[in-house]
């Protein structure tokens, strides 16, 4: 059985693809990348699961293939809940890492410690041929840093320190970070569906 994860980032498809090796043998994982002349889907809903259940769709719909989806981001509970679905371009411009996290930094400074709270969150959405749909959350709670750390992941990864760890997730191995994460958890929970 042959599903499109619809994403053109490799590491998304590293990690879904280890987590279906033992959960789902017998599927295929292929990226957008394998895919001819894919529009990018707008990302116009209000809400992860929206987003995730909209590109999910677009897959289906231009492949015919079973398509899972993805959407996540950051919400600080001082912000209540955003940048949420707009952290990706929360300074304005989209995917503009550094800008973002100096807003963020900015926009916490004279908060102390205990109200620096803060969860990432990812809607994994399936969509299969014959319209059936099941959407699935996962969360990594932890709070913002004062100042960036570390050199891995991306985003918002330099500022958040996951519950009961010292570094943020950009000093984690992709390995360390993905057996936490929410986009691991939303994505092994999705593969205990197909
Ligand atoms: P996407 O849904 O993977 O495209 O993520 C949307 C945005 O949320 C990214 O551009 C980042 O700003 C933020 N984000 C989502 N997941 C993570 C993560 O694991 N680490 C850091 N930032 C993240």
């Amino acid at each position: 059985m042959k599903i499109l994860l619809a994403t053109r980032n490799a590491g998304k498809i590293d990690e879904l693809r280890q987590i279906l090796a033992e959960a789902a043998p017998s599927v295929e994982l292929v990226g957008l990348d394998a895919v001819d002349d894919f529009p990018e889907t707008a990302e116009t809903e209000l809400t992860f699961a929206g987003n995730a259940l909209l590109k999910a769709r677009d897959g289906v719909e231009h492949t015919g293939l079973a398509t899972i989806a993805d959407d996540s981001g950051l919400a600080v509970d001082a912000l209540n809940g955003m940048p949420g679905v707009l952290s990706a371009r929360w300074a304005g411009r989209a995917k503009d890492d550094e800008s973002n996290n100096a807003l963020l930094l900015d926009q916490l400074a004279d908060l102390d410690d205990e109200r620096r709270g803060a969860k990432f969150v990812c809607a994994a959405a399936l969509v299969r041929p014959d319209g059936r749909e099941v959407v699935v959350h996962g969360e990594m709670p932890g709070r913002i840093a004062r100042e960036p750390r570390g050199r891995g992941g991306f985003g918002y990864d330099p500022l958040f320190v996951p519950d009961g760890l010292d570094v943020t997730s950009a000093e984690l191995s992709p390995d360390q970070k993905n057996a936490i994460s929410h986009r691991g958890k939303a994505f092994r929970e999705l593969a205990t569906r197909i």
